[in-house]
């Protein structure tokens, strides 16, 4: 739930340079925010810091652009809360909890000491949403190839670590190139996008997909074995299939091959996608918009 905004801060140059220099407080909690770049880290500090001087038994910080929403202590009856902002940008919403009423000069207090939380907000806001750009295909908003090697490498360790199955499906679309040469690149571009959607609408929110290149996708399937996988690849297959893209005048159908591999015991990153494409072959050469297993 979206907790109910009381206030809203936001600072200029002016408000923080008066405050920098009126309360030496504000020194020590800001050299420990400069600490992090981290949201989850950057409000538990501040809440420790700001501790003895607005006691308080717990906060709730939600920022829906991180898709965040950090919760320390149990929900009380007296809440103050702030919309966080500077020049216009979006730092998310700070509420803190408590069994009795914040005084007056409690939460004046609290208005100053938000200065020294907002610039290391922002600066997590910039580097977190770099991060997220680096990781992301700008076309189909999915994740890119960078996002895929990392999780890959990542999720066998823990498969292996734990003895959990840990599957992969590649997806190739089918005779993409004739849909560019006959519609054009934006068109390619629109169907790419609506692909991208089918796949991501048609599997569970632990699942992940991730663009591999051009016209082929992989999902990766953690704690699924080979059978559920190709139930997956089925319902992702169906999507792409009964989906129409309308292309101004233009009806445009599309259909995918789809290859399945789970991991084995001397598997590494490299076979394990091989065999997935392998089978995605196999898939084209069986008549295209089918799905394969390996
Ligand atoms: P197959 O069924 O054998 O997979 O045939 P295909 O035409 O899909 O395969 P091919 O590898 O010959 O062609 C892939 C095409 O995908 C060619 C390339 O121009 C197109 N493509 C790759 N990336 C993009 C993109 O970002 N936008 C657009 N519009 N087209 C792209
Ligand atoms: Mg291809
Ligand atoms: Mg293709």
């Amino acid at each position: 739930m979206t907790p109910k905004i009381d206030r809203l801060a936001i600072v200029s140059n002016n408000t923080l340079e008066a405050t920098k220099a009126a309360n030496l407080n504000h020194y020590d909690i800001s050299s420990a925010l400069q600490t992090t770049l981290e949201f989850h880290e950057l409000v538990h500090i501040f809440s420790t810091k700001i501790q003895d001087l607005v006691p308080h038994n717990g906060f709730i910080y939600t920022n829906t652009e991180f898709g965040l929403n950090i919760q320390k202590g149990i929900q009380t009856k007296n809440t103050c809360s702030y919309a966080l902002k500077v020049e216009d940008q979006d730092l998310g919403e700070l509420k803190l909890l408590r069994h009795t009423r914040f005084s007056k000069h409690e939460i004046d207090l609290l208005e100053t000491l938000l200065c020294c939380l907002i610039y290391p907000l922002r600066n997590a806001t910039l580097f977190n949403g770099a991060l997220k750009m680096a990781f992301t295909d700008a076309l189909t908003q999915t994740n890119n190839r960078t996002a895929f090697n990392d999780s890959l490498i990542r999720e066998i360790t823990l498969a292996e670590r734990h003895a959990n199955h840990l599957s992969l499906i590649f997806v190739d679309l089918d005779h993409f190139k004739a849909i560019n040469d006959t519609y054009g690149h934006d068109c390619g571009d629109q169907a790419l996008k609506s692909a991208a959607q089918c796949i991501k609408d048609s599997i569970r929110g632990c699942d992940i997909a991730y663009r591999y290149g051009g016209e082929e996708f992989v999902v990766l399937l953690s704690d699924t074995d080979l059978e559920g996988a190709k139930l997956l690849a089925e319902r992702i297959r169906e999507k792409i299939a009964n989906h129409t893209l309308a292309y101004g005048m233009e009806v445009i159908k599309l259909t995918a091959s789809l290859g399945v591999s789970s991991l084995r015991g001397n598997d590494n990153a490299d076979s394990l996608v091989k065999r997935a494409d392998d089978a995605m072959y196999q898939a084209k050469q069986s008549g295209r918009n089918k799905v394969q297993t390996a």
